[in-house]
């Protein structure tokens, strides 16, 4: 049986991709944590992720994984704060936040890590972001509704069919 095809590299957007909301835009700074690990903002607004998240990252860092975010955020050191908070530092090891192209973030996680464009999986929910990504040859999913286990499945799903067809391609 053939191997299966996994990519070398996940990258995750964060506003409305990894989390309901725009960073910049729909709270206040500072964000802390309160005793029980629940994160807030300046007015004691709580401030979530989507409820899958934790657990695929988990399960994709221990499946051997490695991921990266790409965020175009204005407000670079609150989204990397929030990304600490919410104890998901340890799961990525690339991580690009500042606004921007998508192909910037992108051209910098190829030099970083020598890995090829095709063997990179990206999900994002806005459609310039996976039109200008696509270019590169790296698998994109568009996000509605936010990341989910679902949609994980389906944009390795899609990964594996555009490597399949490379593959064929090339022989
Ligand atoms: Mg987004």
């Amino acid at each position: 049986m053939a191997q299966r095809m996994k990519p070398k590299l996940i990258v995750f957007d964060l506003d409305y991709t990894l989390w309901p909301f725009w960073v910049d835009r729909h709270f206040s700074p500072p964000f802390n944590t309160n005793k029980d690990g629940i994160v807030y903002d300046r007015f004691l607004r709580l401030v979530n992720y989507y409820s899958d998240v934790p657990g695929m990252l988990y399960q994709l860092h221990n499946g051997g994984y490695t991921l990266g975010i790409a965020s175009r955020s204005r407000t670079p050191p609150e989204a990397h704060k929030l990304v600490k908070l919410f104890n998901w530092d340890k799961y990525f090891k690339y991580k690009e936040v500042y606004p921007g192209t998508k192909l910037n973030h992108f051209r910098r996680f190829q030099r970083k890590s020598g890995i090829s464009y095709v063997d990179m999986l990206f999900f994002d929910d806005e459609m310039q972001n996976i039109v200008d990504v696509g270019k590169l040859g790296v698998t994109c999913i568009l996000v509605s509704g936010g990341m989910s286990n679902a949609v994980l499945t389906e944009g390795l799903h899609k990964f594996q069919m555009n490597n399949s067809s490379r593959h064929t391609n090339k022989i």
